[in-house]
């Protein structure tokens, strides 16, 4: 990397997936390398006015091993490095990149500084490779300044152009080179001649304060994706696992649910307990209505949360967040309840 002395600065972190993978000559699946690799096959970000340093993850990882301990792992070279670099582009597979970008979102309270999660869908050494524009982009988007002052200071996702709300944002294709949507959000900026910034949507802190890193997050939940002809012993099961605090409902259409007496008794037996009960959509864009039909007005009365248009990424890393962070389950409802990150509307 380039060790010019210049007045931005970008600090690549490398934590693995697709972009930096080669094939395994013994069993041909694809596994992480190092990160040398990766700027071997993108010469030209050495040639950018930008001072740019990397670090990388050892072992580097495929993104369907990551867990909350890499989140604090990442936040803490972003807090470690934050008053040295203008802004961090950070190397993520796709799988996950959505729930990694969320829950840094939750973790970097007081953020005014660019993160910019990319990765790509096929490996960076390869010739039809997505990874290098996605590179390159993601470290311009995170250099970028208006006035001195960055431009997206947001933890984000680049991809395919498209530069989106980390906590907004989930994977949709397997296949394509556009993974990503925002479906309830605009983007905050697309790569075409220019890169053309949303700026009336992005958020901008009101005042600089000292960047906050929360660290804590407790795994004792659960995702429940309803669907016709649920089994009461399969609810019962979630619902009783040991030591459950928050459970998120995958609902259908606007927020609706079987009005089974079983299904809903469950649920308010797990309220009184003390546990927390999130409702998010199934549907991918939209909003959870609680109250707009029959099929969620009792849920609403049981205490049940509205997740409104929140992702089903999003709000996971939000619950198990909030759940580490606060004792009461009081004050977790509360801000399970509006938006702390952008993350719903
Ligand atoms: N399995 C890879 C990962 O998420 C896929 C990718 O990077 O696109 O790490």
């Amino acid at each position: 990397m380039t060790d010019r002395k210049n007045e931005t600065s970008v600090l690549i972190i490398y934590t693995g997936g697709t972009i930096g993978m080669v094939h395994d000559p013994e069993t041909g699946s694809l596994i992480p390398i190092d990160f040398k690799h990766i700027t071997d096959h993108v010469p030209v970000i050495g040639n950018y006015g930008f001072e740019l340093h990397s670090v990388s993850f050892d072992p580097v990882k495929d993104s369907s091993n990551i867990d909350p301990d890499i989140w604090i792992r990442l936040a803490g070279i972003i807090e470690e490095n934050y008053d040295r670099f203008d802004g961090f582009v950070v190397l993520h597979g796709t799988d996950t990149m959505a729930y990694s970008a969320s829950a840094l979102s939750f973790m970097l309270e007081n953020l005014s500084k660019p993160v910019i999660f990319t990765g790509s869908q096929l490996p960076i050494g390869l010739p039809r490779t997505d990874g290098r524009e996605n590179l390159i982009t993601a470290i311009e988007i995170a250099a970028a300044k208006k006035n001195g002052n960055p431009i997206v200071p947001e933890v984000c996702i680049y991809f395919d152009s498209e530069l989106s709300r980390g906590n907004r944002t989930t994977k949709f294709s397997a296949e394509h080179f556009d993974a990503f949507n925002s479906p309830n959000y605009p983007l905050l900026a697309e790569a075409g001649l220019h890169i053309t910034y949303n700026t009336g949507i992005i958020r901008y802190p009101e005042k600089i304060r000292k960047l906050k890193v929360h660290r804590k997050f407790d795994n004792n939940v659960a995702i429940l994706k309803l669907f016709p002809g649920l089994n009461r012993n399969f609810v019962k099961a979630v619902t009783g696992t040991a030591g459950l605090k928050g459970l998120i409902i995958e609902t259908f259409g606007s927020g609706n649910a079987p009005t089974y007496k079983w299904f809903l008794d469950d649920l308010k037996a797990f309220i009184r307990k003390g546990g927390i009960i999130f409702n998010v959509t199934q549907c991918h864009g939209g909003s959870v209505e609680m109250g707009l039909y029959e099929t969620s007005r009792e849920m609403l009365a049981a205490g049940v949360i509205s997740g409104r248009d929140i992702t089903s990424e999003a709000s996971v890393t939000k619950l198990m967040l909030l759940l580490g962070c606060h004792g009461s389950a009081e004050k977790v409802a509360e801000m399970l309840a509006k938006p702390i990150a952008g993350e719903m509307s």
